[in-house]
């Protein structure tokens, strides 16, 4: 018998016997041993979200939905879908609100990870799990949201040498895993407004996301529905590295101990988007989630929790202006909302 490896143990033996891995790889490998051995969220863990934050984040997800669904014309076999649901909290959340309007939809969730499976299990009991896009349901609107989970998707590297632009790959330095310029790529690669940047630059782009977002659509424009991608990122495709890696809500070293941190970068929402069109759907956003969340009655519900248990107001109130609040997650924070050609738009975007 021969003691287990850790995750950066086998990867040092791979890059020795194999010579360096694309970034997208080594980002893969890190996350799913990172998900798939701990729920990090929450104050305890390493980081937090909107809806481990307040009820309110997943009401309005889910009364956005149950809102567009109703305004389709109520049609039948409509499931709710989320893609990464951590413990399941914003779930819970929108299924409740969603059930207050008279719309009680079978529950898809995609996930890898057993121990979030788990958490999941025990507030939304009757879902059914998936690893990934390709086994959703084919015979039904899809209603769908994905939030914090694109920006944990591997990303590619491409780095700029000043005569032209390769692949980033990982290798090893020491004791410590680094990134170093490997094959050359083709010019055509790069978006033509970016080809000219300095010596060092890094270009990001994560192709598992492009081909999730073009999964959904396909659905969408086969089935009808809607889905709503929330996260941090930019709404137009920029030069410049984003990957970082938090640990205990600090951020840490990527290329130390992988998959003992969490691993994302900035989600560009240009490139979904344009995936998104390409594909025929409806695109609305991306705007930003505190004036989304705005416009879709986040101040008045704050209100109604605040007067049903006063208490809780002033909580309440720190809550929404953490969702909210410019200096907080509300610029950063991006919301993209898609919906199928014929379906009515999703509120909250304009
Ligand atoms: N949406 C939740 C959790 C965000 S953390 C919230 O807002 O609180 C990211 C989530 O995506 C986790 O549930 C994680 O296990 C899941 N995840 C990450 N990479 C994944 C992948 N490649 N496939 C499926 N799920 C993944």
């Amino acid at each position: 018998m021969t003691a287990r490896l850790s995750l950066a143990d086998r990867l040092r033996r791979v890059i020795q016997a194999q010579g360096p891995i694309p970034v997208s790889d080594y980002m893969a490998l890190a996350n799913a041993h990172y998900y798939a051995t701990r729920d990090p969220l929450g104050a305890a863990g390493d980081f937090t979200t909107a809806p481990e934050i307040s009820q309110m984040f997943g009401e309005l997800v889910g009364l956005a939905l149950a809102d567009l669904w109703d305004r389709a014309g109520r049609p039948e076999g409509a499931r709710f879908v989320e893609l990464g649901p951590g413990r399941g909290t914003l779930a819970a959340d929108a299924l409740r609100a969603m059930r207050a309007v008279g719309l009680e939809p079978p529950v898809h969730f995609v996930e890898t990870s057993p121990v979030l499976r788990s958490a999941q299990a025990k507030l939304v009991p009757n879902a059914a799990w998936h690893d990934d896009l390709s086994t959703l349901p084919e015979d039904g609107p899809i209603l769908a949201v994905a939030n914090e989970y694109f920006d944990a998707l591997p990303i590619r590297q491409l780095v700029s040498t000043g005569a032209g632009w390769r692949e980033r790959l990982v290798g090893i330095d020491g004791d410590r895993f680094a990134p170093a310029a490997g094959p050359a790529v083709p010019a055509s690669a790069v978006p033509a407004h970016v080809r000219g940047a300095p010596a060092g630059m890094v270009l990001e782009s994560s192709p598992a996301s492009l081909a999730q977002v073009r999964q959904l659509s396909r659905r969408m424009i086969m089935h009808g529905g809607a889905a709503l991608i929330v996260d941090y990122g930019h709404d137009r495709l920029a030069a410049g590295e984003t990957l970082q890696a938090v640990r205990m809500h600090e951020y840490a070293d990527p290329w130390i101990e992988p998959g003992e941190s969490d691993l994302t970068a900035h989600v560009d929402f240009e490139s979904l988007a344009r995936a998104a069109a390409e594909a025929e759907v409806a695109v609305q956003g991306p705007v930003g989630q505190g004036e989304w969340l705005v416009r879709l009655g986040v101040d008045a519900r704050t209100e109604a929790l605040a007067r049903a248990d006063p208490v809780r107001s002033e909580s309440l109130r720190i809550a929404r202006n953490r969702l909210v609040s410019t200096e907080e997650m509300g610029r950063l924070f991006r919301v993209l909302g898609l919906s199928a050609p014929g379906w009515p738009a999703l509120e909250g975007f304009r």
